[in-house]
């Protein structure tokens, strides 16, 4: 059974085949008002490890709507940091934009993105979650322009669909993760841990492994991919 809490950088196709998905993505049924949209913090750090907030996403959207793992951190291979990628938030879901089966699902997630709260509050999922920016099949829509646009950059996004996280949205502080994780309602969210009962020595080597995979995820989609 695949772990999906592991803070792995990316999972390989293989350890995500066995998954299920359940289809159906649930109401976020929680008494905290809905946070405002996130602000835009370029990336700085060259600090590749994959955030929790990202990691618990990740594992949201894989075991609701299934798809595959494209991975969440890289390093910067030297440069200065030009990608969340590179601060470990954010993350890139494999979807095929040619195969009508993943436009669904891609379709499903953005509806429940972007559909207004239970009092009417727009987006209210994108902004519970702490989502900055989506770039899928060449359009890209963020918190500030609030709108599909036209992506200019160089991948047009056809085999994945990024998302780049706020820091409060990385770091699980807000109230997507505080429904997800069951932490009380309406207290302020520290980032919860990410890993729970192992020893140090299985987190050292969940690091090495998830560093492993990074490195590897960097090499392949630096090159290829821009965001
Ligand atoms: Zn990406």
């Amino acid at each position: 059974m695949v772990d999906l809490t592991k803070p792995v950088c990316i999972f390989l196709p293989g350890q995500l085949s066995e998954l299920q998905p359940t289809g159906v993505l649930p109401e976020v049924d929680i008494p905290v008002t809905v946070e405002g949209f996130a602000e835009r913090v370029p990336p700085t750090k060259c600090e590749p490890t994959p955030k929790p907030g990202v990691v618990l996403y990740r594992k949201f959207v894989l075991e609701h709507l299934g798809g595959g793992d494209s991975g969440i951190c890289r390093g910067c291979g030297g440069q200065p940091a030009k990608s969340e990628h590179n601060e470990g938030r954010a993350w890139d879901w494999t979807v095929d934009a040619n195969n009508p089966a993943d436009v669904a699902r891609v379709e499903q997630l953005f509806d429940w993105l972007f559909k207004p709260g239970p009092n009417g509050e727009p987006e209210a999922n994108f902004r519970r979650a702490g989502l900055r920016y989506i770039i899928w099949d060449g359009r890209i829509r963020s918190s500030r322009t609030r709108e599909w646009r036209p992506y200019s950059g160089a991948s047009r996004h056809r085999d994945h669909v990024h998302t780049t996280f706020s820091w409060p949205g990385a770091l699980a502080q807000t109230s997507f993760y505080q429904w997800l994780t069951g932490a009380p309602p309406g207290l302020p969210t520290e980032p919860p841990p990410l890993v729970q009962g192992i020893t140090v020595a299985q987190i050292a080597v969940a690091m090495a492994i998830g560093g492993a995979a990074g490195w590897l995820g960097a090499d392949l989609f630096t090159r290829a991919r821009p965001e």
